[in-house]
Parts: structure tokens; sequence; C-alpha cells
């Protein structure tokens, strides 16, 4: 997929701009490399499309080159499919919460249970494994190895019974939960090599029994396009609330990641990458989009680029805050950029210290908004940069031209300079700006 990709970008960095034709082109090729690594056809076609549109109408960022720009977005809608932020567990009100592992044969959910176990207990939790795996003779003994190795405790049938009832082994394991003070129970179930009707009547009746805080279906991330079918399997057969992806260290591309995920809408919680118990964490969108793209340094080279802008953006802002050199432009600006995120009086009570001009910029609605837009639209720039040169005429002129009350000009040039003080000694107290502090 890299090699397509970069190829492809390459093609475009080397063009000023970037064209309907650029953007057509590398759509092409993204789509081609998508199903190479086993993306299911639906969730390219998605993909694609939300890639053009915002292609189309991005900004681009005075940081970036267009072919950056296009990685970012490639790279931004890959995090928005595979879930944003990273979810968490959902922990039961009243414990102990039941966690429930479903899969196929060989997805690696008795791993799993080992794996969360010990993540689990490192947070100080005390879980409760659960073997209602009674189909394989050793399944049972697998977890309870595993589970010595975790160093928790493994609720099993007693042996020498025959093949036991997993839905029986459920329920009493939520009662010696109780009875021993575990707040979590793992509960690990049977799996099939194939779906089938059998082993998803047994999972619906586990999870009837013990009613799952979290039901988590376990794939193999190998399986690649095959996922999607299992996936709606479980989701029909059993439900689930989260994926947990395993075997990430094999050469998997990633492609079962995005389609499970864009499939069944559920997030994927975990990460699993390896047979030890430690060859776990949570699943981090944003590294497995640069997984699926394979441009890990490039993205990282992007961040720099951006962040370094922004910085040198925000460090002009403050050097001017700090020494009182802000200008009517500026002030318009962060008024604008203010409104374009929304009611005003949430964003400022964000704001530390900002309590005083929280009241006094709370009053500003939209309507006054665009009339300060009018009455500084209406300045000159030699005026917007240096407000103290709008004497009484000016003020009539700019009045006259932007169509207001010179008392509304008046009034927007005084509370300017209030502001413009307030933001100076603000500046001062939080240590940045140009007024002598040494910090950066
Ligand atoms: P289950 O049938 O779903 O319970 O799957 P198991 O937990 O028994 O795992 C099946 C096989 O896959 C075992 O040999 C595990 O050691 C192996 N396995 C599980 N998870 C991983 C993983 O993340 N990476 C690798 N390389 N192997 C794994
Ligand atoms: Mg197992």
């Amino acid at each position: 997929l890299s090699d397509r990709l970069t190829s492809a970008l390459q093609t475009l960095s080397r063009k000023g701009r970037l064209s309907d034709a650029d953007i057509d082109a590398t759509a092409r090729e993204i789509r081609i490399a998508l199903l190479e690594a086993d993306v299911a056809l639906s969730v390219v076609k998605d993909f694609i499309a939300r890639i053009k549109e915002r292609a189309k109408g991005a900004e681009v960022h005075g940081a970036l080159n267009p072919a950056q720009q296009v990685i970012k977005i490639v790279n931004e809608e890959l995090v928005t499919i595979l879930g944003g932020e990273t979810r968490r567990l959902t922990f039961a009100k009243n414990p102990p919460t039941v966690i429930m592992l479903a899969g196929l044969q060989g997805a690696g959910k008795t791993t799993l249970a080992g794996k969360l176990a010990l993540w689990l207990k490192k947070q100080g939790h005390a879980p409760l494994l659960v073997a209602c795996d009674l189909q394989r003779p050793n399944a049972v003994t697998q977890l309870q190895v595993v589970g010595e190795r975790a160093g928790v405790m493994t609720f099993a049938p007693e042996p020498g019974n025959g093949v036991g009832d997993p839905v029986d082994v459920a329920r009493r394991a939520i009662d010696e939960a109780k009875r021993a003070q575990h707040d979590i129970v793992l509960v690990d179930t049977a799996g099939r090599l194939g779906v089938d009707e059998e082993l998803m009547k047994q999972a619906a009746d586990i999870r009837d029994a013990v009613s799952p805080d979290e039901t988590l279906f376990v794939v193999d991330a190998m399986i690649g396009q095959d996922a999607v079918t299992t996936a709606e399997a479980f989701r029909d057969g059993v439900g689930f609330t989260g994926v947990v992806l395993t075997k990430l260290d094999g050469d998997a591309r990633g492609g079962a990641a995005l389609s499970v995920r864009q499939v069944t809408g559920q997030p994927i919680l975990f990460a699993s990458n390896g047979e030890k118990l430690e060859d776990f964490d949570l699943f981090h969108p944003d590294r497995m989009a640069s997984r699926i793209l394979g441009m890990g340094d490039v993205l990282s080279l992007i961040e720099q680029a951006e962040q370094h802008f922004d910085q040198e953006k925000a460090e002009q802002t403050a050097a001017k805050l700090g020494s009182g050199q802000l200008t009517l432009e500026d002030f318009l600006e962060q008024m604008l950029a203010v409104r374009k995120m929304g009611p005003i009086g949430n964003l400022l009570g964000m704001l530390p210290g900002a309590g005083q001009m929280k009241d006094q910029l709370a009053q500003v609605d939209d309507k006054q908004l665009d009339k300060l837009q009018a009455i500084i639209r209406g300045m000159t720039p030699a005026e917007r940069d240096d407000p103290k040169m709008i004497n009484a005429s000016r003020r009539l002129r700019i009045a006259k031209g932007s169509g207001v009350a010179v008392r509304d000009v008046n009034e927007l040039v005084n509370r300017f300079f209030e502001a413009r003080k307030m933001m100076a000694q603000m500046a001062g107290r939080f240590g940045f700006g140009g007024g002598g502090g040494g910090s950066k």
C-alpha cells in the first residue's frame, strides 16, 4: 500500500496546486491500495467519496504542500473511521463488571483473557477468569495456565464431571465473583472454525445468563475481508459492544480494522500483537491509520510542520498581547475565530482568568459582532494598525461609512483599548508574551 500511495503522492508534490484531476488520480490509487490491503469494497467506496469531498473543499494549510495536504486528509479520515479517540471499557455501577469474549476458534480469545486480566490487575482490579469453553479438551487447562501467568484466579468446572454446561458455569462464576469480591469477571467462550448456529446459540445463552457489561468480539486481523462476514454473524447472533483485533504482529495490513469498524459501527478497544501476555495495548486509531497508510514518517513530518507553524503564529500573537501591541485587525481576527468555534459564552468560560472579560463579551451577540466587523472594515489599514490615531473626525467618517452612530465607533474603540490592557495584564500573569518573561 505504501509504495503505491507514495508514488501517487510524489507525483502530486511536484505540482504546485491541487486540481480536481490530481484528486481523482490520487483517489483511484488510494482505492486500489485499500482493496489490496483487504478492506471491504463498500468501505473503500465510502472512504474514497469522503476523501474526494474533503480534498476539493480543503483549505491548504499554510505550512503544507498539496501532497502533504492530501496525506493529512486521508489520514484524518482513516482515524475518523477507525473511531477517533480510543474508547475505554465500560464498568458496571454495581460490580462485578462482566466482560464476555466471543469470536471464532483461534481468534485469540483465551490468550486475550489472560492479557486483559493482567492489564486490569495492574490497574488495581481483581479479575476472575471464567472457563466457559468446554468444547475443546484442553481449553479449560489453557485458560488456567494463562490465569496463573497473569496471577489471577480462574473459575472452572470441577474435573471429572464429564462435559459441563457452560451456561451453568457462567452463572456460578458470577456468584463466586460476588462472594470472593472480584470486581471484574472475564468470560472466555468457545469458538468454532467457522460461524455456526450452535456456537452462536451457546454464546447467546451465556450472554443471557450473565448479562455482560461488555461483549468483546475478538477477531484475527489476518483474516482480512473475511472479518466482515464474521463480524456481521456475531453482531446478529450474539451482539457485541466492542472489538479486539489480534495478531497485529503478523503481516496484517489493517484492512480488517477498517472494515469491521465501518460495517458494525462498534469501536475497536484493544489491539493484541503477540503471544506473550504483555503484547497488548489499547487500540489507537491514529497508529492504525498510519499503519494502513504505511507513512508514519511522512505523518510525523506533517505534524511537525504544522506545530511549528501554529507555534510561530501563537508566539507572534502572544508577543503582541504581552507588549500591548494588539491591533484592531488582530482583534477582529480573534473575534471571527471565536465565532467560528461556537457560542462565545461557552468558550470564554474555558479561558483561565477570563472572569471579567467573560461578562463583558457574553453580551456580544452575533448581531453586535456583525456591527463590530462592519466598523472595523470601515477603517483604513493604518487605523486598524494603530487605533490611537482614530480621532473625532476619523470616527465620524468611519461611522458614516459603516452605517452606524459615532457612539458605536466610540464604544468599539474604548472596548478595544480595555481588552488590550486586560490581555496584556493576563499575558503578564501567565508568563507569556514579550513583557520580559524569560519563558518560551
Ligand atoms: P481462541 O481459540 O480464540 O481462544 O484462541 P487462542 O487464545 O487459543 O489463540 C490461538 C493461537 O493464536 C494461540 O497459539 C495463541 O498463542 C495465538 N495468538 C493469540 N493472540 C495472538 C497475537 O496477538 N499474536 C500472535 N502472534 N499470536 C496470537
Ligand atoms: Mg480459547
